[in-house]
């Protein structure tokens, strides 16, 4: 199935349609996480997009080379490791351990190739020494090297600043800043006493956060590749600092597409640790709120738009989901007379057009959202009158499914993941009392279905007292049952 998917390009400040160089393999480069503490809500909804692009781009029948790296070398992570007398391997792995399953509870696909900072560090000196020679790079006294961008006409390209005047050979030594003046940018700390350092052929030293990126992309990717993903907040400098880096040395468009996922807000403001509103994915889990929840809130939004987080969104996201795992789980068991109406394969097929048709326009998921939800209504005023046959089930469920490959919020996983995050509080030590009441009283799935194994043997047998006990051991768990003509259902409060 090719597709005609158009992407806001920010680089050429236009919506465009996307083709990759090579017709089917599309190469991507996304940025990672710097691994000095948990991610927060307003990373996850880039990397939630990057997601949604990349099953969006497998659905539509491209192969992917996705690469992502993972930033375990920078101030921050030298600053904080020193202050625990950690190395800075030591200090990042945590973290860096802490993000994969932040990937996994919120079903993020692994990209093809993650890879460390920390793991390349030889490439970026060789990278730097070639800049170096063909005057892109000066080295100072101290050996740290910066980018000379007075031999770089375009910068400011992407970010459409205008560095007229600037004045020549002022330099910023710091990763992260955020001055619109454009000041020369270190490729290469030379290093403080005290700080961890690297051995490399232009001498000890560490890399600054933006050579990275350069490197790992040009390493999985090549000199030019198709599709070069961020939040908003990284178009200037960090990516306006890779193609500097990049364009100078290769002579190359770094990337056709560059796309940037604008922010995630929280109740109408920035995140901030000072106005208490600043949530880690962990922090939202502890809460209470589900796994689920919190991906359909960070995918409900297109990432052309801010997202604000509200605590009444994540409600809502969470009777969407709700809604749509009992739209299926009807499907799955109700009874329905045998036959079929043709109108439901049609309303099938319309409703899997509307959510392409979304997607491709610059990956609208809310067009997208609004199309599966239609259809649900729809179907379920028609199953309340009667009129779905047995033969309608089909089509209808493989919309989800089709659905649920880019969504993935349907698939049911949210008990075993609040029970893991649970147990990392409780070994980190950041559990309340109740949290640690209501985990020795949860249940996994299989743990609830073997207990209501055993509580209809203990009910054939007329052993009463044993069933109550059983009832309450689960209603203790938070599940609830319900005797049904089919036999007992049952949920999660
Ligand atoms: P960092 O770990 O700070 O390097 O950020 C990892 C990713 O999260 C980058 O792509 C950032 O652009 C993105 N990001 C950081 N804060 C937010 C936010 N509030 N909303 C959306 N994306 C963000
Ligand atoms: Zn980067």
């Amino acid at each position: 199935m090719s597709t005609m998917l158009r992407l806001s390009n920010t680089l050429s400040g236009k919506t465009e349609d996307f083709r990759p160089f090579d017709g089917k393999l599309v190469g991507m480069y996304s940025c990672g996480p710097t691994v000095y503490d948990y991610g927060h809500i307003g990373n996850f909804r880039t990397f939630v997009f990057v997601d949604l692009l990349r099953r969006f781009l497998r659905q539509s029948g491209y192969k992917l080379n996705h690469v992502m790296n993972i930033t375990d070398v920078d101030d921050k992570i030298i600053r904080n490791a020193a202050q625990h007398k950690l190395s800075v391997r030591d200090y990042a792995i945590k973290y860096e351990d802490a993000f994969l399953e932040d990937m996994k509870t919120l079903n993020l696909q692994q990209p093809e190739h993650l890879v460390r900072a920390t793991d390349y560090i030889q490439q970026m000196a060789q990278f730097i020494a070639q800049l170096e020679k063909r005057g892109f790079a000066y080295r100072t006294e101290d050996g740290s090297y910066y980018f000379r961008i007075a031999k770089f006409p375009e910068y400011g390209k992407l970010s459409k600043k205008d560095f007229a005047g600037m004045e020549a050979g002022a330099r910023v030594d710091v990763d992260e800043y955020e001055k619109d003046d454009a000041r020369d940018f270190a490729l290469w700390k030379s290093p403080k006493p005290g700080e961890a350092f690297w051995e490399t052929e232009i001498g000890p030293g560490r890399p600054g956060w933006h050579i990275e990126c350069s490197v790992m992309a040009r390493e999985f990717l090549g000199d030019s590749f198709d599709i070069h993903l961020g939040g908003e907040d990284l178009i200037f400098p960090h990516h306006e600092n890779e193609i500097a880096q990049s364009e100078s040395l290769t002579g190359k468009a770094m990337a056709h597409f560059w796309v940037h996922s604008r922010f995630l807000l929280v109740e109408g403001e920035k995140m901030s640790k000072s106005l208490g509103n600043f949530y880690t994915l962990r922090d939202l889990l502890l809460m209470g709120h589900k796994a689920s929840s919190i991906r359909y809130l960070l995918a409900s939004v297109p990432y052309t738009r801010q997202l604000n987080f509200t605590f009444d969104g994540l409600k809502q996201a969470a009777q969407s989901v709700d809604r749509l795992r009992n739209f299926k789980l009807r499907l799955q068991t109700g009874k329905f007379p045998q036959g079929s109406n043709p109108k439901f394969a049609q309303l099938a097929e319309q409703t899997r057009l509307k959510m392409r048709a979304g997607l491709e326009d610059d990956m609208n998921t809310s067009v997208a959202l609004a199309a599966v939800f239609d259809m649900v209504r729809e179907v379920n005023a028609s199953a309340d009158a009667g009129e779905i046959k047995q033969d309608d089930v089909a089509p209808l469920l493989a919309v989800l499914d089709s659905f649920d490959e880019i969504f993935d919020v349907i698939r049911d996983g949210d008990n075993e993941k609040t029970r893991a995050a649970m147990e990392w509080a409780r070994s980190v030590g950041k559990i309340s009392p109740e949290q640690a009441a209501a985990l020795e009283h949860s249940l996994s799935d299989e743990q609830v279905e073997a207990l209501i194994a055993e509580r209809n043997q203990a009910k054939r047998s007329r052993d009463f007292s044993k069933s109550d006990e059983i009832r309450n051991q689960l209603s203790d768990a938070g599940i609830v049952l319900e005797d049904t003509k089919d036999g007992v259902r049952w949920k999660r409060k």
